[in-house]
């Protein structure tokens, strides 16, 4: 064989103990990318060749087999990068990149018609409508059979076989790919199969993507760029017809949504679009449908990938552009080993393929304003005013809301009501003694979920759940400290404003199972209330929303986090986002009430106004002046163990070979029975700043002192 001798195999085990790459003699036909089994000491493991060598120092064993799939090159070196950026191992990267194993292709029968060779001095050939089987004996079920080719379904095989046998036909077994049909639901309204006029601030926004993407000499930086559209300016339209273009030149294209709930409306209005050539990804399809979309895309039988932040590892060639959508939301951050975030993933392709970067947003992360060119839409798509939203002091008002906003309610036919706490209530606590009720497993109060208020003293009814390790327990009819049958709920949560609230109402948030059908049918109602968490300001298209209520706005500011303005800014501006769609240029205005008790805060100020340009200057003069990011790296580091002696020695010993500002270790609160440690460091090489925690970080897990204690690393906590 030509080329290099040598294979360099890196095991697919998660044990953070065995270390790659491992040399193997090379098969033919393994390159690398290649997926092999090799023998490992007694075992036999699988791994991905990670590098090619002229020679080993090793005496060498060869692959026990090579599989059909293997991974492009762009990818290996991806898992290799994301590992090092990352702090995590190429086992676990490359894992992320595979399609599921175990699944194998689904295949049917094909039956094509042989017509009878034409005999050299025969008659011409017959004219249209003949029967090509004239003089042939068949049966009428055989005649039939042959009359339905090519478009035979399968059901009729022993005649087919005796076809076959005759010379009649020829049997073949072919691929039939499992399609995720069920993702094809309809949007709600607007756009169909065929584009929409836009208007002018898309048709320049496209005409500016279309000349970065049509011109490949453009210097890196400029080929990423910030699509800055208002909530409703219609950026899905700019990104369709950006992809349109791609797609028409040969190449392919990523998209990416934060949400699996937002994914089906998303991949529909692409496959109107752009049909069969679209594909999708995501946990909540079915192995064989994830793994016959993944043939699809490397096969480049399908040249688009819509979906949630996996679809960054689709395994397509030749990337022309990479669409981020909604890119301030913190899903595109994996809280799983690798702790990779999908927007960095998503540069580091586009930069790869030297393809053009595309992250769109109402409410741009500073870091993504501060370093993209800046395409903008100032105007909402269906010629509406953007919301009148006004900041409600809620300062000495009694009950959850105020009552301006308690009547807005009533009166609205469509609303959203946003309250960022799920259960019924969120702490229970003895009026007499103050005793509260913990989970036994974390340092943190239970929360009451499914009750009803109890009308016969048996108590709440529903159960008080920990939100950290599952812990359930039967809320308390008396205290367990001091027999007093005085227990108050404090801290509305989601179940029960649900339950206060008049009329039809809608609940989303985690605990509800099948969000989409929640959000389906809101968006068909009449008239109704939508209640719940975050997730019902992320990019829904629901028309006739004439109400937007922000129950607590304080809740996000007040976190502890460099990020509180940011979040509450977007909060805000998001959930402003979703009233006052459809209608029309001249519907009324929809109206925004947010509850607040500090009405004078910038982030809010700059929210109700719209004003993200002057959120954002401000908010990055904000993050130099205090150095975070973008002007900085965050690495932290948390360290956890059932024995807190145990994890604040090992906390200790990391803090010492830390770099030089590094702050703690602190406590964080104790979870699932395990005490836990941080420490954080602010810098701003990132580069060498992770180097170093890792470093710090290996020496301790090397350490038999500290064996057991768990030690984590992320790079750009969320
Ligand atoms: P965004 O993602 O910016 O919030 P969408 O892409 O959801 O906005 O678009 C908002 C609405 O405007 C959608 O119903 C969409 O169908 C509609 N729309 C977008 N572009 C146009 C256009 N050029 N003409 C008419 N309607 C449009
Ligand atoms: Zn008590
Ligand atoms: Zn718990």
């Amino acid at each position: 064989m030509f080329g290099p001798r040598v294979i360099q195999v890196e095991p697919l085990v998660t044990a953070r103990g065995v270390r790659g790459p491992f040399d193997y003699a090379r098969p033919d036909g393994c390159d690398v990318g290649s997926v092999v089994d090799v023998p490992f000491g007694r075992q036999r493991l699988r791994g991905v060749v990670t590098a090619l060598a002229e020679e080993s120092e090793h005496k060498l064993k060869a692959p026990t087999a090579v599989l059909d799939v293997s991974l492009p090159p762009e990818l290996v070196r991806l898992a290799l990068w994301m590992a090092d950026d990352v702090v995590s191992t190429p086992a676990r990267c490359l894992e992320l990149l595979l399609p599921p194993e175990g699944v194998a292709e689904r295949t049917r029968f094909w039956a094509d018609p042989v017509l009878p060779p034409p005999r050299p001095d025969g008659p011409p050939a017959p004219a249209e409508g003949d029967d090509r089987y004239t003089g042939i004996r068949l049966n009428a079920n055989q005649r039939a059979v042959l009359d339905r080719l090519p478009d035979w379904a399968g059901d009729d095989l022993p005649t087919l076989r005796r076809l076959e046998s005759r010379g009649l036909v020829e049997i073949s077994a072919r691929a039939r790919p499992r399609r995720p049909e069920h993702l094809d639901v309809g949007a709600h309204h607007g756009d169909g199969r065929s584009a929409p006029v836009l208007n002018p601030d898309q048709a320049l926004a496209v005409e500016r993507i279309a000349a970065v993407l049509d011109d490949p000499g453009t210097d890196p930086h400029e080929r990423r760029l910030l699509l800055h559209g208002v909530t409703g300016s219609g950026k899905t339209e700019v990104y369709l017809q950006a992809a349109q273009r791609v797609i028409e030149a040969g190449r392919t294209v990523l998209v990416l949504v934060p949400e699996i709930a937002l994914t089906p409306q998303t991949v529909a209005r692409f496959r109107r679009r752009l049909g069969e050539t679209v594909a999708v990804l995501h946990s909540g399809l079915s192995k064989g449908e994830r793994r016959d979309e993944w043939w699809r895309l490397r096969s480049g039988e399908a040249r688009i990938c819509v979906g949630p932040m996996s679809t960054v590892f689709a395994p397509v060639s030749d990337l022309g552009l990479v669409i981020v959508d909604e890119e301030h939301d913190p899903a595109y951050k994996h809280d799983g080993d690798p702790r990779y975030d999908a927007r960095r993933v998503a540069a580091w392709r586009a930069q790869q393929h030297d393809a053009v970067l595309l992250v769109g947003s109402a409410t741009p992360r500073p870091e993504s304003w501060a370093s993209l060119r800046r395409i903008g839409l100032p105007r909402r798509a269906d010629g509406r005013d953007m919301p009148l939203v006004r900041l409600v002091d809620v300062r000495g008002t009694r009950g959850t809301l105020h009552p301006d906003v308690h009547r807005a309610i009533a009166d609205a036919r469509k609303a959203i009501v946003l309250l960022n706490r799920r259960g019924w209530a969120t702490w229970m606590e003895c009026a007499d003694c103050g005793h509260t009720w913990e989970c036994p497993n974390c340092d943190v109060s239970l929360v009451l979920h499914g009750a009803r208020p109890g009308t016969d003293g048996s108590g709440p009814g529903g159960s008080l759940r920990c939100h950290h390790c599952g812990h359930q327990e039967r809320p308390p009819t008396r205290c367990v400290a001091c027999q007093s049958v005085s227990v108050g709920q404090h801290g509305l949560g989601t179940e029960q404003l649900a339950d206060d609230l008049p009329g039809h109402v809608y609940r989303l948030d985690a605990d509800v199972r099948d969000r989409a059908s929640v959000l389906e049918a809101f968006g068909a109602a009449d008239h109704g209330i939508l209640v719940g968490t975050q997730m019902i300001a992320k990019g829904h298209d629901f028309p006739d929303v004439e109400l937007g209520v922000v129950v607590d706005a304080d809740a996000t500011l007040r976190f502890p986090d460099f990020r509180a303005q940011e979040r509450t800014f977007q909060l805000v501006a998001q959930l402003a986002g979703r009233a006052g769609r459809g209608g029309g240029p001249d519907a009324a205005p929809a109206r925004v009430l947010v509850q607040t008790r500090a009405p004078d805060d910038a982030s809010l100020r700059f929210a109700a106004r719209h004003d993200a340009h002057g959120f954002l200057v401000e908010e990055i003069e904000r993050r130099r002046a205090l150095g975070y990011p973008p002007f900085s790296t965050i690495v932290r580091v948390v360290c956890e163990h059932p024995d807190e002696a145990r994890v604040q020695a090992a906390a200790d010993a990391v803090a010492v070979r830390m770099p030089e500002d590094t702050m703690g270790p602190v406590p964080l609160f104790r979870r699932q029975g395990r005490f836990r440690r941080q420490l954080l460091v602010k810098a701003p090489q990132r580069a060498a700043t992770v180097h170093a925690v890792r470093w710090a970080v290996s020496a301790v897990i090397g350490e038999a002192a500290h064996r057991g204690v768990m030690l984590a690393v992320e790079v750009d906590p969320r």
